[in-house]
């Protein structure tokens, strides 16, 4: 995802004057709350490109910080979660 800023706001050596407009890369991230998760595994099954179960029965991400065509499925791992221990933030 790319959002668009004033230059001012990238760039405050310019004394604040907005002189066009920057896109910056916003990135997606996926927090993991170890103390709510019980392990159900449904996210697991909802996105198996973004997790997956270790060895000894916990929880792993493939990959944290998911690129934008793997949204729709980090949105359905958190929204199937049974315990909300899943959020999406953006960096
Ligand atoms: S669905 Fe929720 S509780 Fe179950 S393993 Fe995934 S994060 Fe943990």
């Amino acid at each position: 995802m790319w959002l668009k800023f004033p230059e001012c706001f990238k760039n405050a050596e310019s004394g604040g004057a907005a002189s066009g407009f920057a896109y910056v890369p916003w990135a997606m991230r996926i927090v993991h709350d170890k103390e709510l998760c019980a392990n159900h595994g449904q996210c697991v099954g909802a996105a198996p490109e973004l997790f997956k179960f270790a060895d000894d029965g916990s929880l792993i991400f493939i990959d944290p910080n998911p690129p934008e065509e793997l949204r729709e499925a980090a949105q359905d791992a958190v929204d199937i979660c049974p315990v909300q221990a899943l959020s999406i933030v953006e960096d």
